[in-house]
């Protein structure tokens, strides 16, 4: 669940861990360093998209990063 930094996005980026970009989406991956969330962050967006870490790991195949995920078998 995103925290009051997440849905206040617009405070210093120093808030949040950059994990991936993808050149495709033109968009980075963070997470929020107060509560994890999963945030994605496009080139003109205005607002941050909420990502699960399902959805982050389609985004951003290629990222390397790692998400707290239960289902995760290794
Ligand atoms: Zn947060």
């Amino acid at each position: 669940m995103a925290c009051g930094k997440c849905l206040g996005f617009h405070g210093p980026m120093s808030n949040y861990t950059s994990l991936a970009l993808s050149i495709p989406r033109q968009a980075e991956l963070f997470s929020c360093r107060n509560c994890g969330q999963l945030l994605e962050i496009g080139a003109l967006a205005r607002f941050p998209i909420f990502l699960t870490p399902e959805q982050a790991r389609d985004n951003f195949p290629d990222g390397g990063w790692t998400a707290d995920d239960p289902s995760a078998d290794g």
